[in-house]
């Protein structure tokens, strides 16, 4: 069957990794100094792969002051998320004034600084009674303790697990998602701590799904000396297939997150990596 479009790899055999979400960031309104600092690299180092590429660079200076920067509604959506402005302007590639005058403008009240984010319930019961995660693994991912999270549990009217039986009746071999148990499985030998970092390296230390950034990902995320830096994913789950292009540097959370839905995501970061 033939593809209706081709493919920018066969069209660009130089395509490096990051390419296209480095024309993605620029098209959507960022200046080459955002997108440079978001995807790990100079301002002139984008310029010069938009060129090659055969992307028409606007003029500089023009869009600085644009609503484009910094939408308001992804403003609006990472502060919900939990992000404070300070980590959405680094997100974004701006200034934190930027995204208080776009919240101020949407009508949202400040966070106070101990006000937590909100965890949906839905939210709350997939990780818990459907991807069968301890409390203590939820709260890290929020910036809560395994107390806190007991406490949303009971008001979202969750039932609690038995701490006997720790995968529920979801858990284990009776969830969809199980693949013969290896989570429990050692990794590949050849799953190193030079291979990882090797993967970060080439993904500009960032999470490949939501840009975040290794010094973003330590304050977040950094427990006990564990999480200090991004994790590395198997894409296609098999934790013995430690061929590069089946690995990808993601954050805690979307690590989290891409254990849902897994044809979906395997399909999502195959065509990233131009295999699919
Ligand atoms: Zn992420």
């Amino acid at each position: 069957m033939a593809r209706q479009t081709p493919r920018l790899s066969y069209t660009f055999p130089d395509l490096l990794p990051g390419d296209t979400e480095i024309v993605r960031l620029y098209e959507s309104g960022l200046v080459c100094s955002a997108v440079a600092s978001i995807v790990g690299l100079t301002r002139g180092g984008v310029e010069n792969r938009l060129h090659r590429l055969g992307v028409q660079l606007r003029p500089r200076g023009k869009f600085a002051r644009n609503e484009k920067i910094a939408p308001r509604e992804q403003v609006v959506g990472l502060y919900k998320e939990g992000l404070t402005a300070r980590q959405i302007a680094e997100r974004l590639g701006t200034n934190h004034r930027t995204v208080l005058n776009r919240l101020e403008k949407a009508g949202i009240e400040r966070r106070q600084r101990w006000e937590k984010p909100v965890i949906s319930v839905g939210e709350l019961r997939a990780l818990y009674a459907v991807a069968g995660q301890t409390c203590k693994e939820i709260g890290k991912v929020y910036g809560y303790t395994g107390a806190g999270i007991r406490t949303l549990l009971e008001a979202a009217g969750i039932t609690r697990r038995r701490a006997t039986r720790r995968l529920g009746m979801w858990g284990g071999s009776r969830n969809p998602n199980w693949k013969g148990g290896t989570r429990y499985f050692p990794y590949s030998e050849k799953f190193t701590t030079t291979l990882k970092e090797k993967i970060r390296v080439r993904d500009g230390r960032k999470c490949q799904l939501c840009g975040m950034t290794e010094r973003e990902h330590k304050r977040r995320f950094k427990i006990h000396g564990k999480g200090v830096r991004n994790a590395v994913h198997h894409i296609n789950y098999d934790k013995q297939d430690c061929r590069e292009e089946n690995l990808i540097t993601l954050c805690h959370k979307c690590n989290v997150r891409v254990n849902f839905n897994r044809e979906h995501w395997q399909q999502f970061f195959k065509q990233k990596m131009g295999v699919a």
